[in-house]
């Protein structure tokens, strides 16, 4: 049976300034090359469920405006629904400033734009009842999160949460309508307030923290070192595919919209689902790009 997976998120264009390095204070400096690039995790996140043949129908908001055409146009070419994205006409849609210095470190200015003026009022409620699977990020208003989770868990959809940027508080009301908490090694470390380290130990007393705040179930992705998982006292590590990594934008939103897309109403089969998403984000980052780099659910299955 195909999913149906709402996902609540942001919708932005990524702006990518390639520099020798960072300007200094009052200095003009030439860019070597610039590139746009839709973004926002919760596009990427949207992508990576619809690339694994799941229903996918995004909520979110983009301005009146030639950068909300060109994010409205990459949704529905990777066959996402759109008719859930409103257009506000007060305010642009939402655009990130990347600073690429050739050292290859970067510097990201976010302006949220329309994903910051979302109100509840915006929320499709028949749109979310209906899902099997909701995902939302934080890059969108709080209130909106929380209202649309607690619709979710009236009509029994599942949730998830990618709590990124880690700007908001778990806190017990969202808690107790969010099935899965899904951080990277940051996250977990600013809701926390313990330095994640791949260490079982640590790992384990992070997963207890969340679960003090109510987290039912957590899902730590730590980068090449895979991913910790807690579910109730279930603690496992499952390890990460060996790759030859080249490029690790959207590796975490591959995760989410894979986990998303494969996880069973019981949770039952949580073990294989993290199992596919860490292949499909193993995938992703051997490839350039963010949407560009997530694979489909043949590549997944060749692996
Ligand atoms: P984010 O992109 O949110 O920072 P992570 O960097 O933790 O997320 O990556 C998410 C997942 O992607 C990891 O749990 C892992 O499965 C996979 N991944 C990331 N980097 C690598 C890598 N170098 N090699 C293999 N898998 C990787």
């Amino acid at each position: 049976m195909t999913k149906k997976i709402v996902v609540l998120g942001s919708l932005n264009v990524d702006n990518i300034m390639k520099m020798p390095r960072m300007p200094l204070v009052g200095e003009t400096m030439a860019l070597t090359e610039v590139t746009t690039a839709p973004g926002g995790k919760g596009a990427n996140q949207a992508v990576a469920a619809a690339r694994q043949g799941a229903n996918v129908s995004f909520i979110g908001a983009v301005g009146n405006d030639a950068n909300g055409q060109f994010m409205r146009a990459t949704l529905l070419t990777n066959g996402v629904n759109v008719d859930a994205v409103s257009t506000n006409s007060e305010v642009p849609t939402g655009t990130a400033y990347i600073m690429l210095q050739e050292s290859g470190a970067n510097t990201i200015l976010l302006h949220g734009g329309a994903n910051q003026a979302l109100t509840v009022g915006d929320l499709n409620h028949a749109l979310i009842a209906e899902a099997d699977v909701l995902v939302a990020q934080f890059e969108v208003p709080f209130e909106v999160i929380l209202a649309a989770f607690k619709i979710a868990k009236e009509n029994n959809v599942q949730t998830i949460l990618n709590p990124a940027p880690a700007v908001y508080d778990l806190t017990p009301e969202l808690m107790a309508v969010t099935d899965i908490v899904l951080p990277n090694e940051t996250e977990a470390q600013l809701l926390t307030g313990i330095t994640v380290i791949n260490d079982e130990g640590v790992l384990n007393r992070v997963s207890d923290e969340l679960q003090a705040k109510g987290v039912s179930r957590s899902i730590i992705t730590l980068g090449d070192a895979g991913s910790f998982i807690a579910d109730g006292k279930k603690r496992w590590w499952a390890q990460p595919q060996k790759v030859d990594a080249q490029d690790t934008t959207a590796a975490g939103d591959t995760f989410i919209g894979t986990l998303a897309s494969v996880i069973e109403p019981d949770f039952s089969n949580l073990e294989e689902a993290v199992q596919r998403a860490n292949i499909a984000s193993a995938i992703a980052v051997t490839r350039p790009g963010a949407i560009p780099s997530i694979p489909t659910s043949d590549e997944v299955d060749n692996y």
